[in-house]
């Protein structure tokens, strides 16, 4: 554990940015709204034409296609209820004009009438369902949390770097079938290590005896892999992009290296793969970790009790972006915090939070530079 006791903690500071502020009765917030439902409309009808090259056939199985068809509805109306509000509240017409037209090329384009039926197997494609899903249950979940119980109340929606958060946020969802292929062909590797007789024990067990040894396994494999990428130097640059966050929010722990995305599911799929535990088990492993990934990230301070002390939460998760001294390169876990409790990386120092946020050494703050960085670093020319 780290000896900090000498370290001087401060509160952190954010001031509130009235320009970048979402204020009712202005037209930003419907503005917003109507772009927002016109380009996911436009998204999900483009998926609607084409299913074989923009769904995800893994998603496809545990969604109705026709049922979602009533969503879209919804969401092209209010898209363009927004934007004719926009247009009537005057000071945002070009937001509110842009999620008409959006709106209006989705339903010339089909809207919510596309017939469907069952789509040419192909296992890579894009993931647009998977991102419009995973937007709206986000903005759904996440967002209302952060208003509910907010850290910091005047950190804003559209903080700075909010745009190249949301276009990593895009792009790892779009790749879901690629980094599914590759994580699965990665633990076919270990097929020497299946042991049939130790996955019928598994399965033997209860469902919650499953999920927990699932939880486990995972995290000890995500510890490791996390803790090289902080403690390898030749690593550290491709990990950096994700620590070179300066604020956090739901939308902050989209940041990350491709290289990253793909190495953190290929491992995570090995002991997945070893266990061979009941569907059921994984489905609730795989829920948990998408939304436990997210939340440890957001702007939330909601009081966890005791379970602050067993699972991986934001005032936990946080420390580990902080770029303060004692708490850099600590707190690794992914969803309990007894790997970094055994081998001496926990810091949880009270009600404390951070100060600061990001890397000690600033990484270029556009997309290509960071995507580069790793490369450039390698050529030492950062
Ligand atoms: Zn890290
Ligand atoms: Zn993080």
């Amino acid at each position: 554990m780290n000896s900090d006791s000498q370290y001087q903690y401060q509160d952190r500071v954010v001031k509130l940015d009235p320009r970048k502020q979402f204020r009712l009765g202005e037209g930003k917030i419907s503005g917003y709204s109507s772009v927002g439902l016109g380009v996911l409309s436009l998204l999900a009808v483009l998926a609607y034409l084409f299913p074989a090259y923009l769904t995800t056939y893994e998603l496809r199985q545990v969604y109705d296609a026709d049922t979602l068809q009533h969503l879209l509805k919804y969401g092209m109306y209010f898209s363009l209820f927004f934007g004719v509000l926009t247009l009537v509240l005057g000071r945002y017409r070009r937001l509110g004009s842009a999620g008409i037209v959006l709106t209006l090329i989705a339903f010339a384009l089909g809207g919510y009438t596309i017939p469907t039926g069952p789509v040419e197997a192909r296992r890579l494609s894009l993931g647009v369902d998977w991102l419009i899903l995973a937007f709206l249950g986000s903005v759904f979940i996440f967002m209302t949390l952060e208003k509910l119980y907010p850290k910091y109340r005047d950190q804003v929606i559209l903080r700075s770097e909010w745009s190249l958060d949301l276009l990593y946020f895009c792009l790892n969802h779009l790749a879901i079938s690629a980094i599914l292929i590759y994580g699965n062909y990665h633990a076919s590797h270990f097929d020497w290590a299946v042991s049939d007789s130790l996955q019928a024990m598994i399965r033997a067990t209860p469902l919650w005896l499953q999920v927990i040894a699932v939880i486990l396994c995972a995290d000890f494999v995500l510890y490791w892999e996390h803790r090289l990428y902080h403690e390898v130097n030749l690593l550290w640059p491709v990990h950096a992009v994700h620590h070179s966050v300066e604020s956090l929010d739901w939308l902050a722990g989209s940041r990350g290296h491709f290289l990253q995305v793909f190495s953190e599911r290929a491992m995570v799929m090995v002991p997945l793969y070893l266990l061979g535990m009941d569907q059921a088990a994984l489905n609730i492993y795989v829920a948990f970790a998408a939304l436990q990934a997210v939340l440890i990230h957001c702007n939330v301070n909601f009081s966890f009790g005791f379970l602050k002390y067993v699972f991986v939460t934001p005032q936990f998760h946080h420390w580990h972006h902080s770029s303060e001294q004692p708490a850099i390169d600590t707190n690794y876990s992914a969803h309990t915090v007894v790997f970094d409790w055994l081998f001496n990386t926990y810091h949880l120092p009270g009600d404390r939070w951070p100060a600061t946020y990001g890397t000690t050494k600033p990484l270029p703050d556009s997309f290509i530079g960071q995507t580069l960085y790793p490369l450039r670093v390698l050529l030492k020319k950062e």
